[in-house]
């Protein structure tokens, strides 16, 4: 285990301000675990109210994705400055969604991680192949090239998610074995680039991560916690998943 285990919520497009007693559950649960991080990542408009309620609290709250820049004429965009202002802490970058729907490079997505740092937030970086690509036998190459190019020149403050796209909301994983290599390729890489820091880098799984199969999945070598989509929505599952920590 690289450093505290580190559990993140995905909710995505989903979530109403009706959706804050699930953060309240979360929270409630949470505070029997003391050695795992636990950030929530609701819709943009429900971040003020949340890190309100979260204040002072094991659980932080943070964004699903940030602009570069720090203000600007980008209708629709949130800066990462205006997210610590609502009271993030955190922010997923890079989520294959928003490669897939929003057309995100590389070079966006480390933008955008230099971003987070210059606001002072946790960037979760995502990276993961395709189906297509892993059928291929691509999977390697493709995560390499989406770490050289999507992490930011500093390792202060950055979580990578490894997060197969064909295993996100399909109910799919990979074996074990899978996981486990691939999250050495991943600690490999961060240690050449970052040396000492890099060994302590948080890699997370994400990819259909349930209550049912959290033990299994995040008790892979270095495996240092999950981005749970899904499951996160229910305050419950997401506890159970986080569980797994309980006893670190
Ligand atoms: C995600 O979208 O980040 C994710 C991991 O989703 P799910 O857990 O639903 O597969």
């Amino acid at each position: 285990m690289a450093s505290r285990p580190l559990v993140a919520a995905n909710w995505k497009m989903n979530g109403l301000k009706a959706s804050i007693a699930e953060l309240e559950k979360i929270i409630a649960g949470a505070r029997a675990f003391a050695a795992v991080d636990l950030v929530v990542c609701p819709p943009a408009t429900l971040i003020a109210c949340f890190a309100a309620k979260a204040q002072g609290t094991r659980v932080t709250i943070g964004g699903q994705d940030c602009h570069a820049e720090a203000a600007g004429a980008y209708t629709g965009d949130i800066s990462a400055e205006m997210l610590r202002d609502a009271g993030a802490k955190a922010v997923i970058v890079g989520h294959s969604e928003r490669r897939r729907y929003h057309g995100e490079t590389d070079a966006a997505v480390r933008a955008k991680a230099m971003a987070a740092r210059r606001a002072g937030l946790l960037a979760i970086i995502c990276i993961g192949e395709t189906r297509a690509q892993r059928d291929a036998g691509r999977t390697r190459d493709v995560l390499r090239a989406q770490l050289d190019g999507s992490l930011p020149d500093n390792d202060e403050s950055i979580a990578i998610a490894y997060e197969p796209v064909w295993a996100i909301g399909s109910g799919l994983t990979p074996t074990r074995d899978d996981i486990g290599e691939t999250h050495a390729l991943i600690r490999e890489r961060l240690s050449s680039r970052f040396a000492e820091t890099g060994r302590n880098t948080r890699i997370l799984y994400g990819g259909s991560v349930k209550p049912g199969n959290a033990r299994d999945l995040l008790s892979v070598e270095d495996v240092d916690g999950a981005l749970v989509g899904g499951a996160s929505l229910n305050a419950d599952e997401f506890l159970a998943i986080a569980s797994v920590y309980r006893n670190f």
